[in-house]
């Protein structure tokens, strides 16, 4: 039989074939739009494992976003007879969220550390500068947020800012004080976990030893928008030449054309550097592309070829000229909704999924109107990068609650719910509390012995809940916990009241529904079952956080790995998740993938190309590399709309069409509005939804899901209790570091085996038994 690899690579150019199978060194692929950089990677990756030239342990992949790493993952499980569960393939902020669990201590974490949302921080700040007296006006707590996190981007503390005058001065100041606060409450922000990771690779030679040596490959995409920092931390694992290591096979590929985020330090210039400081031999470019129509890339061609200074990169298509690009002029920006919605219909009827339309835009701020059409034409649709499920004001205050239960010490959820709801705890005692705690250097929680009267009684009374909510959790599975909470907290109780508290609650038991899933594939709780990896998209996979301590072997507790899951992955899965649904979202977040057909709105000066851009040349250039990345996100169709009038930020603004739309080829298009009626009616190229290149590998249906019914629980725990460590529930046990304990509950087998272990004064553990030495106590 034709050896799997074979396989693997029947379908690729020759071009592609080349990056597939490059010999282990590294290497870098340049390339457009739709040219399948992503495919080769996914398909580099698969070849490595399945001819043995790697272990799944000894790679690492980077991508884009969480979304992107989990078609990696569904894809990988399609393609491989094994299990790729527990792979280092993530984004750069879940990698190092991975590391720094494994290796919190030498971090100078706390082992529970929470991560911080940029809302989250931001209040952070808030609290900071309050702290220090400053005023607000000179000090906009965004603007220092803006600051700090570009500070640590560039690999920056305190101590390294640059200070020239008394204004940025004060800023370091302001930079310091916010780290000690976050490490005193044992809280990361986003940036830290990639600065404080980096770190500890630089100051840790024997870590830096272990990594370098277990990875021998690290694949990247979208390298065009990594930034200084990450380029650092990439050296960190790899090997950096510049300091004489031989460097591991780093796979790199990106397409400069499609560098969208210098706005938060992204730096093209990685490429040119890394192309010369690994000295890559061979720089290999993909010339076809796959994904659209010649129209449609004609299009994106004419359009970018207007930028300066580019690597220089040709795509040409074989699947012939398509549709037009429909280009529509609206009135206003209601009848642009009602256009789409029309078009939108017309396409269903038409036998096209929703959930293959894309709606895309420059700013969030178009989507409400677009959102309330669709939403009353009962249309399904999905908003991906918006207010996210995590990110709700009810979903917060309910993780507010968890975290406390998890580490009181963290200020920013003591403060977000100590009176939520209301429980006579006023500002002015809360400021109070905040004078007692930061004079004595203690958190929130702890300060409240030195707060006396009614105020601290009141505090102390919320201490105790939180208190009591860590004893009568102990021990239960998420679901339960998460229950307990929002009964004690008041919480339901509190929406039950408030007039439209309907939506919240549905929200709250949403939550539940997400920690259920989350549950389930990390394997805890009780009916703890593997799901087939080809489901992951749907779920997320998160098991990668679960990594023990490699010195104990402790593993984080359900509830702190779902905590760490909700702060990084802030709910691409909304409610309406495995609906047909049409999809909306931001340009940005458009990026790397496709949809047969697309529709891009607001093509008016100010918006898109953005009134913040337009002053200066590059602003220009990265707004037209981001209608090169809308435009090519289409297979079939793409629409472009834009209005003479749009309410933005409370004011009608009137508007004069982008200029992007003069610079698109006119052979290519087809006005639909009478006032630019067009050359020759575009039509003419049989329409059809007959795709030139339907990816042949689309995973095929899966077949039903073996997971639909839940192992009971007393199968799971047999299969635990005959798995080999020998261990039982209520046995006495002791761990060279814990001391004695006694068995809770048994999970998972072979090298996945876990045991929950109450060690009296050290506090209840999950420990992975592959790593933890338990000795029986008889
Ligand atoms: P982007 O720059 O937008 O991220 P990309 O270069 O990563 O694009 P892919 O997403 O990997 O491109 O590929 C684009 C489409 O073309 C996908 O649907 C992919 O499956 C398909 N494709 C790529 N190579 C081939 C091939 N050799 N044969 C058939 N289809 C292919
Ligand atoms: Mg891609």
């Amino acid at each position: 039989a034709a050896p799997v690899s074979s396989r693997l690579l029947a379908n690729l150019n020759p071009e592609q074939l080349a990056a597939v199978t490059l010999p282990p060194e590294p290497g870098l692929i340049l390339a457009g739009a739709g040219s399948g950089k992503t495919r080769v990677l996914t398909t580099r990756i698969a070849w490595l494992l399945q001819t043995g030239q790697v272990s799944p342990g000894g790679l690492m992949a980077v991508t884009f976003t969480n979304k992107a790493a989990k078609e990696m993952l569904t894809r990988l499980g399609a393609m491989l007879p094994f299990n790729v569960r527990g792979m280092w393939i993530g984004t750069f902020h879940g990698l190092c969220n991975r590391f720094l669990r494994a290796h919190w201590k030498q971090a100078g974490l706390p082992q529970s550390f929470q991560i911080l949302d940029s809302g989250d921080s931001l209040s952070a700040v808030k609290r900071v500068i309050k702290g220090m007296k400053l005023d607000e006006e000179r000090f906009v707590p965004k603007q220092v947020a803006w600051f700090i996190a570009g500070a640590k981007e560039e690999g920056k503390r305190p101590k390294d800012v640059d200070v020239h005058d008394p204004h940025s001065q004060k800023l370091a100041e302001i930079y310091q004080a916010y780290e000690d606060q976050c490490q005193r409450e044992g809280v990361v922000d986003f940036a830290e976990l990639m600065l404080r990771s980096y770190e500890l690779m630089r100051d840790d030679a024997a870590l830096r030893q272990h990594y370098r040596h277990r990875f021998q490959h690290i694949l990247v995409d979208e390298f065009q928008d990594t930034n200084r920092l990450q380029y650092a931390w990439l050296k960190m694992f790899a090997g950096d030449p510049a300091q004489g290591d031989v460097p591991c096979a780093v796979f790199a590929v990106g397409d400069d054309d499609q560098s969208i985020y210098a706005f938060r330090g992204a730096r093209v210039g990685n490429m040119a550097d890394f192309e010369r400081e690994f000295r890559v031999a061979r720089l290999i470019k993909l010339e076809r592309n796959y994904r659209s129509f010649g129209n449609i890339l004609d299009s994106a061609n004419a359009l970018i070829s207007r930028n300066t200074g580019r690597l220089g990169k040709n795509l040409r298509t074989e699947a012939g000229p398509g549709e037009p690009v429909r280009i529509y002029e609206a009135t206003s920006d209601f009848a642009e909704a009602a256009w789409l919605l029309e078009e939108l219909q017309q396409l269903h009827r038409g036998g096209m999924a929703r959930s293959e339309c894309a709606l895309l835009y420059r700013s969030n701020a178009q989507s409400r109107v677009i959102e309330s059409a669709l939403f009353n034409a009962g249309v399904p649709y999905r908003v991906y990068g918006g207010l996210r499920f995590f990110e709700r004001a009810e979903v917060k205050h309910a993780l507010a609650y968890l975290r406390l239960i998890e580490n009181p010490n963290d200020d920013t959820s003591f403060l977000r719910v100590v009176n939520f709801p209301a429980r006579g705890i006023g500002t002015r005692s809360v400021e109070q509390l905040q004078e007692v705690a930061r004079a004595s250097g203690r958190s929130l929680y702890q300060g409240v012995s030195g707060l006396g009267g009614t105020a601290g009684a009141k505090v102390a009374a919320f201490n105790r809940l939180i208190d009591g909510l860590r004893a009568s959790t102990q021990g239960q599975t998420l679901r339960v916990i998460i229950e307990q909470v929002l009964a004690a907290s008041g919480l339901i109780d509190f929406y039950r009241t408030e007039k439209e508290g309907q939506d919240r609650i549905e929200n709250l038991e949403e939550l539940v529904n997400a920690a259920e899933a989350f549950v389930t594939i990390e394997g805890f709780g009780k009916d703890a079952v593997a799901l087939p990896v080809d489901e992951m998209g749907q779920t997320g996979p998160t098991a990668s956080e679960l990594l023990p301590d490699a010195e104990t072997g402790e593993i984080l507790s359900p509830l702190a790995a779902f905590l760490t899951h909700a702060a990084l992955e802030a709910g691409d899965n909304q409610a309406q998740a495995g609906q047909d649904a049409v999809q909306m979202m931001t340009v940005h977040a458009a990026k790397g993938l496709e949809f047969d057909a697309v529709f891009i709105t607001g093509l008016e000066e100010g918006l898109f190309p953005h009134e913040n851009s337009v002053t200066e040349a590059d602003g220009l250039e990265e707004e037209r590399r981001l209608m090169y990345v809308a435009i090519t996100r289409a297979r079939q169709r793409l629409y472009i709309s834009h209005s003479q009038t749009r309410m933005l930020h409370g004011q009608t603004r009137y508007n004069v069409k982008s200029r992007f739309l003069d610079e698109l080829p006119e052979e290519a298009l087809k006005w639909l509005t009478p006032k630019r009626q067009a050359f020759g009616s575009g039509a003419g190229f049989g329409g059809g939804y007959g795709a030139p290149s339907r990816p042949a590998w689309t995973p095929a249906p899966a077949p039903p899901p073996s997971w639909a019914s839940p192992v009971p629980a007393a199968m799971a725990r047999s299969a635990a209790e005959s798995s080999g460590h020998g261990l039982r529930p209520k046995q006495a046990v002791f761990h060279n570091k814990f001391g004695e304990g006694v068995v809770l509950a048994l999970e998972g087998k072979g090298a996945d085996a876990r045991a929950q272990v109450n060690f009296g004064r050290h506090g209840t553990k999950w420990l992975a038994l592959s790593v933890a030495k338990l000795t029986p106590i008889d």
